[in-house]
């Protein structure tokens, strides 16, 4: 079986509109995909149909991953079968504490009547924290609730750490950063980078892929790729805007008479 994640022709729906138009995307394992593009693209969209959230409607198309079709599958499920999204906008959950979060979601990936081993899991929860330079004293507060956004986007990355995901979607997360959160953040993911794991890099601006540094670059417009390219397109559309992009998408399309 192919080792890759896999959008085909997907079409989907918000409250009633088309937002994605026929989105073609492969991210190979082991491959950092950077997803550009204005904003009202509909990147977020993406990243959400690819969760499972309910409010999207998918009218064409499928996802795969690693062939197992990830668009069949309840939201738990795609998560234990190795899918993470860090949300662009990372939801309060009052009442749940960090720990007992990323603990139920461990447990929830080990074999009925196996028990988590809590010391390991702390030491290793403590190890990762230490890393993203998130505070200890964080374990025990409730997700999100009171956080400043580079601390939200720390919390995603930490989520991704201890749940070790085949594939990763990363929905703007250097939103609500400093050059020192950004810094740390992309340690994260870079340390993760391994030949078993791809990922998928949502960012409007080209700032993260100078630390994240992606393999391919897509521009998404109006719920579709309409370029790809090199880390190198990135640079030219910090330098140029995306005008130019859109202008030679519809110069083709009105060569092939579309
Ligand atoms: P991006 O992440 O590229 O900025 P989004 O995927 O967030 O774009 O949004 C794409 C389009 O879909 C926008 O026009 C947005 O207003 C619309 N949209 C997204 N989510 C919803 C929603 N839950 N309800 C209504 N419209 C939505
Ligand atoms: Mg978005």
């Amino acid at each position: 079986m192919s080792q890759v994640l896999s959008i085909s022709n997907l079409k989907a729906n918000v409250a009633g509109q088309e937002i994605l138009k026929g989105l073609n995307l492969e991210v190979p394992q082991g491959e950092v995909h950077a997803i550009m593009g204005p904003n009202g693209s509909g990147k977020s969209t993406l990243a959400k149909v690819m969760a499972g959230h309910e409010d999207y409607e998918v009218t064409a198309g499928g996802i795969t991953m690693n062939g197992e079709d990830l668009l069949a599958m309840e939201i738990d499920e795609r998560s234990r079968a190795g899918f993470f999204l860090a949300f662009q906008y990372p939801l309060e959950i009052p009442g749940v504490s960090i720990a007992n979060f990323i603990r139920a979601a461990r447990q929830a990936r080990l074999q009925k009547g196996d028990e988590l081993d809590a010391v390991a899991f702390y030491k290793e929860m403590y190890g990762k924290m230490d890393e993203l330079k998130i505070d200890r004293s964080f374990t025990g507060r409730a997700v999100n609730e009171g956080f400043s956004g580079g601390e939200k986007k720390r919390l995603e990355i930490l989520q991704m750490m201890m749940l070790e995901p085949k594939y990763a979607v990363l929905d703007e997360t250097d939103s609500g950063l400093d050059i020192d959160a950004l810094k740390i953040v992309a340690d994260g993911v870079n340390a993760m980078r391994s030949p078993e794991r791809g990922f998928l890099v949502i960012t409007h601006y080209q700032r993260l892929l100078d630390y994240i540094v992606p393999d391919v670059v897509h521009v998404l417009y109006k719920g579709e790729i309409i370029k790809t390219g090199g880390k190198e397109l990135a640079l030219e559309l910090e330098d140029k805007g995306y005008d130019w992009v859109i202008q030679e998408f519809a110069d083709q399309e009105v060569a092939v008479g579309v």
